[in-house]
């Protein structure tokens, strides 16, 4: 199947309905003079900053997902597909279009069109955005991919979650202590914001559900680690702000061990960089990213951490008509001479600018501005009670319960959808009175295989 393509609106494809893609999509919603193709491998938006809550039972995956077909209810110009991209043929790469598009005269993009090649077919485009955003590294241990848990999905949070609960029933007919204490470890790695609240969110199960759960296990024995390979947890946050989420995971029983570095993981056993060898069932990843690039991207534009070289106005390097968002794009300015932060905020406010040129490109307009981050803050929360917050200017540290009524307050507003805030609002009041979630329930079926027989319609 190819779509057809109009010559008089300009034909966006959008590859993600993460932050990026979807602030793009949001912003020319409704907007004459573009027709948007919104694909992505799932039909529903992600909200990666509560997937640790989903991983410890604290929240609903649907409380955090929401289905992108309905932000577009009632959209004239945005179509959504639920499509996996499999390769990019760049514009270069295929037959010059019968005629120019009306829009594309004078314009900034010459209307030369590229296509899209998907799971489900193939899509034209006149302009591309790629906002596929990022997935784990495991910088290539085959050990780590297999045993290794790691979180960049709302699936893979529930599988997380279902592996975490089960070592516990497990627990319970273990054949000797040293299988016990393996079932009763857990060593996450990484000590970025993600590492931190899930080592955090699990010692807080520690303290207040598992005990009741399990009354036959002693949980002195439980052990949690947080490996970090620097020298200090919460690297790109201030000083302050490491220190107390130190302090912080200490009182909560959490064994910090900075400048260690994993070596391998057999599923058994943690061997550490110095030689050191720790026994745990449960390894949770999250000590590295790569941004998610489909075939047809051209080597020399993918620069550090997997990403692709973008100009200050989002643009791919030697095209006119392709741009990256968001943790994918690679961008240097003055300010971030080594990129930007991978996080939610430069996403959104990249794909909101963005929206913004392509409106006045379609306008043949030549006022286009270029990128500038607005960091307006960073925070991390520990448990309950706890997180810590840096703001720039004015220069600010905020920490404890401040702190954490200000992440809450954050997540909420960024949450999408009424539905979900209500929902994830009331789970955490639930939580905070009763000091209990109730959503610690193992669903086996997840792991049955998918069907054979492919449903009708499907390529
Ligand atoms: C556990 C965790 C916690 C985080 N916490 C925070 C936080 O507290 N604050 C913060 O600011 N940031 C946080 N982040 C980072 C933040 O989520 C990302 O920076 C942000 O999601 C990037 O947005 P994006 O649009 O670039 O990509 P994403 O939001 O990742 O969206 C990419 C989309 O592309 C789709 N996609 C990818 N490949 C394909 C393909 N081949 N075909 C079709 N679709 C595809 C994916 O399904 C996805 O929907 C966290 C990330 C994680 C993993």
């Amino acid at each position: 199947m190819t779509t057809i393509i109009s010559t008089t609106k300009m034909k966006i494809v959008i590859i993600g309905g993460g932050f990026g893609g979807l602030k793009v999509a949001r912003s020319l919603n409704n907007k004459a003079g573009f027709e948007i193709y919104l694909l992505d491998k799932y039909n529903y938006h992600q909200f990666q900053p509560l997937f640790y809550q989903v991983a410890t039972a604290g929240l609903d995956p649907s409380n955090i997902s929401f289905p992108l077909r309905k932000v577009f209810h009632k959209s004239r110009n945005v179509h959504f597909r639920m499509a996996e991209v499999k390769e990019i043929v760049v514009a270069d790469n295929l037959p010059a279009p019968p005629r120019e598009p009306i829009w594309a005269k004078e314009s900034h993009v010459t209307g030369r069109q590229g296509k899209v090649v998907t799971d489900i077919g193939d899509f034209t485009y006149d302009v591309l955005v790629l906002a596929t955003g990022a997935d784990t590294n495991f910088f290539g241990n085959q050990n780590l991919i297999d045993n290794a848990f790691p979180m960049k999905s709302t699936v893979e949070a529930v599988r997380l979650r279902h592996r975490l609960i089960q070592n516990f029933e497990d627990a319970l007919s273990a054949k000797n202590e040293t299988e016990l204490q393996r079932l009763m470890t857990v060593v996450v790695v990484g000590g970025g914001p993600t590492g931190v609240e899930l080592s955090g969110a699990i010692a807080d199960m520690r303290r207040f559900v598992l005990p009741k759960d399990y009354p036959e296990l002693d949980f002195t024995k439980m052990k949690i680690y947080l490996l970090e390979g620097g020298p200090k947890i919460l690297g790109a946050m201030s000083e302050k702000s490491s220190e107390d989420s130190l302090k912080y995971l200490q009182k909560l029983n959490v064994i910090v061990q900075i400048n260690t570095v994993v070596k391998d993981y057999n599923g058994k056993i943690v061997t550490l960089q110095s030689g050191t060898t720790i026994e745990s069932a449960m390894v949770i990843w999250a000590a590295g990213i790569k941004g998610n690039i489909p075939e047809g991207i051209s080597k020399d534009l993918i620069v550090k951490g997997n990403r692709i070289k973008v100009d200050r106005f989002n643009k791919v390097s030697g095209f006119d008509n392709i741009y990256a968002v968001g943790d994918v794009a690679y961008m240097e300015t003055e300010k971030y001479p080594n990129g930007h932060p991978q996080v939610a905020s430069v996403a959104i406010q990249q794909g909101n600018l963005l929206a913004y040129n392509l409106r006045r490109m379609e306008m043949k307009s030549p006022h286009i501005k270029e990128f500038e981050y607005y960091d307006k803050g960073t925070m991390a929360t520990v448990g309950r009670n706890l997180a810590v917050v840096d703001i720039p200017k004015p220069k600010l540290h905020i920490r404890g319960f401040l702190a954490w009524m200000m992440w809450m307050g954050l997540h909420l507003v960024l949450l999408l959808g009424v539905k979900n805030r209500l929902s994830v609002f009331s789970n955490w009041i639930y939580n905070y009175i009763t000091y209990d979630q109730n959503l610690r329930l193992i669903f086996k079926e997840f792991y049955r295989p998918k069907s054979p027989f492919p449903s009708e319609g499907q390529t």
